[in-house]
């Protein structure tokens, strides 16, 4: 295949460079102006731009286990349509949970025929992981998963926290086997008393968060990261939504950090005016902090950016109490468009610095930059074109996820994906999905021990 007249965003490059690219079989091949037809497909490109595939770091698929809320085709089609050429999904909200080599197995064979794009799963280690297998467990997965969840806050009965003392224990093992330990970051100390406290006293949003402040992010942060410097272990905060988070992390010699688009997009107000729709967990945050989320995203004190896809059913997001909705958007169809949009072309970030969050930064801290991430000569073809003419306005109910309620409803976003390749087979084109799952392909990181 020859991919013609696109604005490239090449590796290395500050600018996109007009070229055309060879693709053959599963990677690129070649990159030049006017290569030589070799008598198969060609895609003409003109007037579009052509990025490296967004790589979303941090999705729920629930499969096995939940298909009412999501499941590996619906999910993976749904990331395809924005952009999204590989996704690694949480152990913790399918079923079994993947805590164990036997449960990623079970997983693998179940989703791997569903999926459209690749994938990689992230390990576990809940409490119950901790007491029943540990460290044994990490062992064996260490080689098949880039990095392994946790908890400082679960609310989940079947993947439940992890205390300080465990979390040391962890990333003692986590050191050993060069593998993060990615850390949900709210103080248990403060939400668990908290929600005791405010829990049916008032039904609003603004009730809700306060079980979840600034404090409740910043605490967590501040204690994890303390325990892992000490150690010089691997740390990954997920989901940052506050500055002080961010400052943190960016201040620790050993820890990186994630933020998600509804940190950068919303604030607590828009959460009392869009309610459920908005709720997720850690809640978002001041309106102040989204614009220093921003900075923080620009100059590489936080590293890269996750959807937290994780949609709830319409019965669960409307339960009739805010406390009792579900806690989760269904985020993968839109990180790419409006990291675009708000992003690249609003200015806030560089070309170089939007392909660090949207895929080489990821890339690199799961182990995958050896195929994954550049637009080079040896890489996956893995690509996502954007009309930067053309408009997205986000409409739920388009979406192929089977989550359809999102609080970006109705956005009006700078650019539309048009086509996405994975591995070079067209996967998603202007509006459909030309895969019925079996194109996406296990993961497993390069750096294996
Ligand atoms: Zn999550």
């Amino acid at each position: 295949m020859i991919i013609r007249n696109g604005a490239v965003a090449i590796s290395g490059a500050p600018r996109l460079i007009r070229t055309d690219i060879q693709v053959k079989g599963e990677k690129i091949t070649a990159l030049g102006r006017d290569l030589p037809s070799d008598g198969e497909r060609e895609i003409d490109a003109s007037g579009l731009e052509i990025f490296p595939g967004g790589i979303d770091p941090h999705v729920h698929f629930f499969d096995p286990g939940f298909p009412d809320k999501e499941d590996f085709f619906h999910g993976t089609a749904a990331a395809a349509s924005g952009g999204i050429t590989t996704v690694i999904d949480m152990p913790g909200t399918s079923d079994p949970p993947v805590i164990n080599k036997r449960n990623l197995e079970h997983k693998r064979s179940i989703v791997e025929p569903k999926a459209v794009v690749d994938f990689a799963f992230f390990g576990g280690v809940s409490a119950q992981a901790y007491r029943e297998g540990f460290p044994h467990w990490m062992r064996e997965l260490a080689p098949l998963v880039p990095a392994f969840k946790t908890y400082a806050t679960s609310g989940s009965t079947a993947f439940e926290r992890l205390n300080h003392y465990q979390y040391s224990r962890v990333l003692e093992v986590a050191r050993e086997l060069h593998r993060p330990i990615l850390v949900h970051a709210e103080d248990a100390d403060f939400v668990l008393p908290a929600t005791e406290d405010l829990r049916e006293k008032e039904n609003t949003p603004a009730a809700f968060a306060a079980t979840r402040p600034e404090l409740a992010e910043t605490l967590a942060v501040f204690a994890v990261s303390e325990i892992a410097e000490t150690l010089q272990a691997p740390l990954h905060i997920v989901h940052i939504g506050t500055a002080r988070a961010a400052e943190i992390v960016a201040g620790r010699t050993t820890t990186t950090g994630e933020t998600c688009p509804q940190y950068l997009a919303f604030d607590i107000d828009d959460f009392e005016r869009i309610g459920s729709p908005l709720k997720i967990t850690p809640p978002v945050k001041g309106p102040e902090e989204k614009h220093l989320l921003w900075n923080y995203l620009a100059d590489g004190g936080i590293d890269f950016v996750a959807s937290d896809h994780a949609p709830g059913t319409r019965a669960e997001k409307n339960t009739g109490s805010i406390w009792t909705d579900y806690a989760g958007i269904p985020g993968g169809p839109t990180i790419y468009p409006y990291l675009y949009s708000a992003g690249l072309r609003s200015g806030r970030l560089t070309l170089a610095r939007f392909l660090e969050v949207t895929s080489a930064a990821a890339a690199r801290r799961y182990g995958l930059d050896d195929r994954k991430g550049r637009i080079e000569v040896g890489m996956d073809a893995d690509l996502t074109f954007v009309d930067p003419t053309a408009a997205t306005v986000v409409h739920g109910a388009d979406s192929p996820s089977k989550g359809k309620i999102t609080p970006f409803e109705g956005m009006r976003l700078h650019g539309r994906v048009q086509i996405t390749i994975v591995r070079g087979s067209v996967v998603y084109r202007e509006g459909k999905v030309l895969s019925a799952g079996g194109t996406g392909r296990f993961l497993a990181p390069r750096n294996g021990e």
